[in-house]
């Protein structure tokens, strides 16, 4: 096994949407990762309001999402880690499976955490900002909407890289999807039928 360049892109993916697959494959290209790994949030620390599909759904959608680009996979860690989900921890078990099965070479590999500009805002306010950093290079990327700014960081642990972006959140599509607006152009076909199939997000009957 050799070295390897990982993206890690964490969220909470409710649903996952062409916002975050173009945002880490543009990332993907500009800095030649081998691989970026999605990893959907078990319960997100940050939130008052709590994910409205289950954790396996966020997952399925997810996984269903990333199957077109051979560098995309899909992790669980999040998800079958009780308790909310902070990034140090997402880094150190992903770090720890991969150590595992690659054994030495994978000492050398890239880690690359990758964050829309409006999260990396908050950045400093995760839990072990600092302890992140040692684990991964920081990536933010553009979000539009949002301002693309590094938080106050030590040198060279932070590289904001400016895309075209796509103006799409995971609220909108919820939003459409209660209101009966199509979301075509938003998410992947394969990802607005698991939600059809299963009624998702759909406007409950009062
Ligand atoms: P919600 O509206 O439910 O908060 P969201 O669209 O913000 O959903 P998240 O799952 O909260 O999606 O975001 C996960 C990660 O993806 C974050 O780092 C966020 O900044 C980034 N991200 C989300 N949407 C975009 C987008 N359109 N362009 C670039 N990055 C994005
Ligand atoms: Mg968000």
């Amino acid at each position: 096994m050799t070295a390897q360049r990982i993206g890690v892109m964490g969220g909470t993916f409710d649903p996952i949407h062409l916002g975050h697959l173009t945002a880490a494959a543009t990332i993907a290209d500009r800095l030649r990762l081998d691989t970026v790994i999605f990893v959907p949030a078990g319960e997100p620390w940050h939130r008052g309001r709590q994910p409205v599909a289950e954790p396996e759904q966020r997952f399925e959608m997810t996984r269903r999402a990333i199957a077109g680009d051979p560098r995309f996979v899909a992790s669980r860690v999040d998800i079958d880690r009780p308790g909310p989900t902070f990034t140090i921890d997402t880094l150190t078990d992903l770090k720890q499976a991969r150590k595992e099965s690659g054994g030495q070479a994978t000492d050398d590999d890239a880690w690359f955490f990758i964050t829309g500009a409006d999260a990396l805002a908050g950045f400093m306010s995760w839990r072990q900002p600092l302890g992140i950093l040692g684990l991964a290079h920081l990536v933010g990327v553009t979000r539009p909407g949002h301002a693309l700014i590094a938080p106050a960081l030590p040198p060279g642990t932070c590289t904001l890289i400016e895309t075209p972006g796509i103006d799409v959140s995971s609220t909108e599509v919820r939003d459409r999807i209660r209101d009966g607006l199509e979301v075509t152009g938003l998410v992947p076909a394969s990802v607005a039928d698991y939600v059809a199939d299963h009624g998702l997000y759909a406007r409950q009957p009062s």
